[in-house]
């Protein structure tokens, strides 16, 4: 990213909704302008093709990404997103994203992204794990415990991590892996109980959370759930889990509205039956965007960036977001939102469940320690109910939205992580 492209608007992608915030956040903790181009420029952007051929012999082209953006507090961290359409930009924005989230939530890493431009409806299973493979290969230099560790993002799973860690360890003639290279991986691997789940655990913590200092009842809820993957599905299940009721669920399939609660444990049975939302004779076929207008309190947009902008935030119903997914609002959205006195608990902190568990899985596997499903979850509420209170107490203090005082808690430890290293290589 040069410095060209770092003028911002309120309108756009990932890269430019992360860009607004962070130069927003450096004027508000007045940081001078070195330092705002330190914290706000990636350290490092790879961009590169691969060509791996599948077994008909034909060949898969695929551009591929690594950014890492920070690696101030540790090593970056963050997910493979692989869709059709991502980008160096979209890499570049959400591992932005990540160094404020992991800085937010506590653990010792920086921020980093990588990207695989494929759709993968088009691919079988084998031909997904040469790709994999492929991309582990060409980016294994960018790829370490004490470089970058990946994990599952949008399009890619605990067996996609597996074939990565394989490929690693299979490159060195080694059974295992010297530290942690991947995380999200099958347990089986030496994954950690509860990493496919906590994001979406961690979404309902925070919302359990925010009920609790709002004297809200969370079983008074009803919940519309945009996108019902690996985040929004186990988000739908423990908000019914904490009594609340589910109306509206949508994936890319299509949604489906039920205003008494739908049955989500038979949602999940139809989506694994059928690949989709679509179809589920549970309640109303409603559209995509049906669901974000939901008649409900409580909105959790757990799909793709940028679903909620000027255009449909003011048909927004919910007085209550929960941002599973990473950008969903725009800033243009976030700020009519917000004048509607909306309460958003925003992204870096709502889905930071993912890579706290991931770090627990890292410690896991650096020290050859079994962690047990109860401890990772023990810990897990903990930490996202003390980060959400810490960044609660900072909004009212700053009279300032969550947002805002989210980003300030982790744009400050990486400018004080900064200023503890001190200026000399
Ligand atoms: N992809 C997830 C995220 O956006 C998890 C990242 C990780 O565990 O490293 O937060």
């Amino acid at each position: 990213m040069t410095s060209e492209n770092t003028s911002v608007t309120a309108a756009g992608g990932i890269l430019q909704t992360a860009l607004w915030n962070a130069q927003k956040t450096a004027e508000r903790l007045k940081l001078s302008e070195d330092v705002t181009r330190r914290i706000i420029e990636p350290v490092e952007q790879i961009r590169t093709v691969i060509h791996p051929q599948v077994p008909n012999g034909e060949m898969l082209h695929a551009r591929v990404y690594v950014v890492r953006h920070n690696d101030v507090l540790g090593p970056s961290k963050g997910g493979i997103r692989m869709t059709d359409s991502v980008n160096l930009n979209e890499v570049t924005g959400l591992a932005m994203e990540m160094t404020w989230k992991t800085a937010l939530i506590g653990v010792p890493f920086g921020g980093g992204k990588s990207g695989i431009r494929y759709d993968t409806s088009k691919l079988k299973p084998t031909e997904k794990e040469i790709l994999v493979r492929a991309f582990t290969r060409g980016m294994r230099r960018h790829i370490g415990p004490e470089i970058y560790v990946p994990a599952p993002d949008m399009g890619t799973n605990e067996i996609d991590m597996g074939h990565m860690r394989d490929c690693i360890s299979y490159s060195s003639g080694t059974s295992i892996t010297a530290g942690c290279f991947v995380t999200g991986k099958p347990v089986v691997l030496g994954g950690i109980v509860g990493r496919r789940e906590a994001t979406g655990q961690g979404v309902v913590a925070t919302v359990a959370a925010a009920c609790k200092r709002l004297n809200r009842p969370i079983a008074k809820l009803r919940a519309a759930v945009q996108g019902f993957g690996n985040v929004g599905a186990v988000a739908a299940q423990s908000m019914i889990q904490q009594g609340a009721t589910v109306v509206a669920v949508s994936d890319i399939t299509g949604g489906v509205l039920h205003e008494d609660g739908l049955d989500i444990s038979m949602l999940i049975e139809h989506v694994k039956a059928t690949g989709g939302v679509k179809g589920f004779r549970g309640g109303k076929a409603v559209s995509f965007d049906d669901v974000l207008e939901a008649d409900c309190d409580l909105l959790i947009p757990a799909a793709g960036g940028s679903a909620i902008t000027d255009e449909n935030a003011g048909r927004i119903k919910a007085d209550m977001i929960a941002e599973g997914a990473n950008a969903p609002l725009t800033p243009a959205a976030d700020e009519i939102l917000n004048d509607r006195k909306v309460f958003i608990i925003p992204d870096i902190l709502c889905n930071a469940g993912g890579v706290f568990v991931s770090y627990l899985e890292y410690t896991q596997e650096t020290q050859r320690d079994q962690i047990t499903r109860a401890e990772v979850e023990k810990r897990l509420t903990e930490r996202m109910t003390t980060t959400f209170e810490d960044v609660h107490d900072r909004s009212l203090r700053m009279k300032e939205s969550m947002r805002h005082a989210a980003m300030d808690i982790g744009v400050q430890r990486v400018v004080d992580g900064i200023i503890s290293r001190g200026l000399l290589p």
